[in-house]
């Protein structure tokens, strides 16, 4: 956009990605999430994998791969996912206790029935892309204002008035990019909410080779399919 408008980026924070994008676990999965989530990220692997020159000095993925688990509860659940993904993701699988297992093996059997694997899930380097976009937006043009939440937006004739914590502004457009707050922003003018809601995730890192664990490789090879799956292939 700022190659041929006049652009400006408002941050509420002192520094942009201070909340989601800063805290991701920066896995790159094709099998997560809902149809328009991961139509968006397949859709941008391409990007990922051949990034403008200049984007990036480091490559934006790195192969890790991934086990989603499940209780017994769950198995059924996770089959019938493992068979609407691995039309799109075949190197998916489905995996018993034992297999999932012998790849963690820091969990608890009693509490696992299974697992999905994803041998081709990937590290995204979102500091990498973050900057990258920043980078590109600067260079174009784009001005970033930090410490300036948007308290108010209104139609001011043809284009918006736009009141922040850092001073007012005069805009054609405005783009929603306020993530999980972005009702709150929508509300400011008028716009019927689309139920978001800012929430706490939480999530585990834990250093395996610390605790002595040896991780199974999850390189791409022949895993160790559920019964289900077996009989099936
Ligand atoms: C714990 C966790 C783990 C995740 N792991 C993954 C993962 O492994 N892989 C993956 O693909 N995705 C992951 N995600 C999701 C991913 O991080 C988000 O989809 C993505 O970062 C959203 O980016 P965003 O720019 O829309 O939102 P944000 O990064 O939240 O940016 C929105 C910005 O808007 C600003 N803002 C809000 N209101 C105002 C206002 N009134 N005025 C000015 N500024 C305002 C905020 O300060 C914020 O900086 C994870 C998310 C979480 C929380």
């Amino acid at each position: 956009m700022a190659a041929n408008r006049s652009v400006l980026l408002l941050e509420r924070e002192a520094q942009p990605g201070y909340y989601t994008t800063g805290r991701s676990a920066a896995l790159f999965s094709e099998t997560y999430g809902n149809a328009i989530i991961l139509g968006l990220t397949m859709g941008s692997r391409d990007f990922y994998k051949h990034s403008p020159p200049g984007f990036a000095s480091v490559p934006l993925l790195t192969p890790r791969g991934a086990i989603l688990l499940a209780r017994p509860d769950q198995m059924a659940r996770l089959a019938a996912w493992v068979d609407r993904v691995r039309p799109i993701v075949p190197s998916v699988a489905l995996l018993d206790a034992a297999g999932t297992l012998r790849q963690i093996p820091l969990l608890r059997s009693s509490y696992l029935a299974g697992g999905m694997a994803e041998p081709e899930a990937m590290d995204n380097d979102v500091n990498a892309l973050h900057e990258g976009f920043l980078r590109g937006a600067r260079v174009r043009g784009a001005a970033v204002a930090t410490s300036a939440e948007l308290l108010g937006l209104h139609r001011d004739g043809p284009g918006w008035h736009v009141h922040t914590a850092a001073g007012d502004w005069q805009a054609e457009n405005v783009v929603n990019a306020a993530g999980a707050w972005a009702d709150i922003v929508a509300a400011m003018t008028g716009a019927i909410p689309c139920s978001l809601m800012p929430m706490r995730r939480t999530a585990l890192t834990v250093d395996l080779a610390a605790l002595g664990v040896t991780a199974g490789a999850l390189a791409p090879g022949r895993p160790d399919l559920h019964p289900a799956q077996e009989q099936a292939a």
